[in-house]
């Protein structure tokens, strides 16, 4: 093969992934179809093995019915999302921590590649996919952090394989699942909420304490130094900005 071939060919895989991307964009910010997630559950260790093979669809119903009551506060016409629970996947996702817009590069083609080897090709073209890797509980211990990439629509979840844990998991998968759909984190960087955006009720009056948490802010602001996590999606909604990113 000669090099022009070889450089026309690249192009030509380069531009279609891009294409498809695009495509994919539109396709779930257009609202005219209903989205469709996958949730492919990974255990970390032998303790959450057992835990992962009993996941059923209802442990994770509540983001499902979140988004279907948030998206008719918003959007009149909204066909009910569906969110469905793949078998667990035994290889973990690529692990990196992006320190440069090129290593987050990398890693966005690293966690592509991942995903096009582990889930059906054609079945997930439009759906979003969220990696979801359980861990041990353990005292005191901290998560890697989660991410959603809107390029691609995927998502890695970090979170704790125990039912106690299962509401304050569904906040996370949520949170990354709308980072996949075009919504950005609306907290400063010591976590407080930004106002307005990162607030859930503006005309609140006294502002503080707020009694839930923007999705994307994460907390709940109760003084304007000073959040608290919420314990359920119940204590959480999608305010006017996050839900203007993902098409609403
Ligand atoms: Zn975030």
């Amino acid at each position: 093969m000669s090099r022009l071939t070889r450089i026309t060919l690249l192009l030509i895989v380069l531009a279609l992934v891009m294409a498809m991307t695009l495509g994919e964009r539109l396709w779930v910010r257009g609202w005219s179809r209903p989205l469709e997630v996958t949730i492919y559950p990974i255990a970390l260790d032998s303790a959450s093995a057992a835990f992962v093979s009993q996941l059923r669809p209802g442990n994770y119903q509540e983001i499902e019915s979140y988004l279907v009551s948030e998206g008719r506060r918003w959007k009149k016409s909204f066909p009910a999302p569906r969110l469905k629970v793949a078998q667990p996947l035994r290889e973990l996702p690529p692990h990196m921590q992006p320190r440069s817009a090129l290593e987050a590069i990398q890693y966005s083609l690293r966690l592509r590649w991942y995903g096009f080897r582990h889930t059906p090709f054609w079945a997930s073209l439009g759906q979003v996919r969220m990696f979801v890797l359980y861990h041990e509980p353990t005292f005191n211990q901290s998560l890697p952090h989660s991410l959603g990439l809107q390029k691609g629509l995927l998502g890695v979840v970090h979170v704790f394989a125990s039912d106690s844990q299962q509401a304050q998991n569904n906040i996370v998968i949520a949170h990354e699942l709308l980072h996949t759909l075009g919504a950005i984190d609306k907290y400063d960087a010591s976590g407080q909420p930004l106002n307005p955006q990162g607030y859930a009720d503006l005309h609140a009056y006294p502002l503080h304490p707020q009694q839930q948490a923007e999705i994307m802010a994460g907390r709940i602001p109760v003084t304007e130094h000073r959040a608290e996590m919420p314990h359920s999606l119940a204590d959480t909604v999608i305010g006017y900005a996050t839900a203007a990113e993902i098409g609403w």
